[in-house]
């Protein structure tokens, strides 16, 4: 693990909690068999391609339980943040400082969907979103209509955050 892997992403993990990806697919060459044996449940996400779902069953909380073994992808992504550290253009702190707002913001999401009957954590977190702009208001309680639009508005706010932070 490079020391701004040890730095960065032991404070962070919004790549592996579903705020910022869903699933992620497997690429030819992992070993299916063995990663589910490591504790990953796969799906067919194609009819070539399986995947996991996030928030993923191998993280802790901090950090990937897999590391060494991890899928390809996992190993191949390097966040925004990680890659101006690596290249000396962001010191360390000013990183940590927009990881910790981007926590924040997330969330700030996950408390508005418990609020809004999303509770299940094991589901990503676009999924919960979907599912709760699919869903009629609940006219018998009068502010869930209210809380619907600040759940917009901070889903809006964090995935702009995320794109400008994390995916460039
Ligand atoms: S989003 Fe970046 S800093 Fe955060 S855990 Fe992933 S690679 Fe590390
Ligand atoms: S396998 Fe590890 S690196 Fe990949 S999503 Fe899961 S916890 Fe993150």
């Amino acid at each position: 693990m490079n020391e701004s892997v040890n730095q960065l992403c032991r404070n962070c993990g919004l790549c592996c909690d579903s705020a910022l990806f869903a699933d992620v697919e497997l690429r030819a060459g992992d070993d299916a068999g063995r990663l589910q044996r490591l504790g990953l449940t796969l799906f067919q996400k194609t009819k070539t391609r399986p995947a996991f779902s996030q928030p993923c069953a191998c993280f802790d909380g901090k950090l990937c339980r897999i590391y060494a073994e991890r899928p390809q992808r996992c190993g191949l992504f390097e966040c925004g943040l990680l890659k101006k550290v690596d290249a000396q253009e962001m010191s360390v702190p000013a990183a940590l400082e927009k990881i910790a707002a981007a926590k924040t913001q997330a969330d700030a999401v996950r408390g508005l969907l418990r609020s809004l009957g999303q509770q299940d954590e094991r589901v990503p977190l676009t999924h919960r979103y979907a599912a709760v702009m699919r869903a009629p208001i609940d006219l018998a309680d009068e502010n869930s209509a209210e809380r619907r639009g600040e759940l917009m508005l901070a889903v809006g706010d964090l995935m702009q955050r995320l794109e400008r932070d994390f995916l460039r």
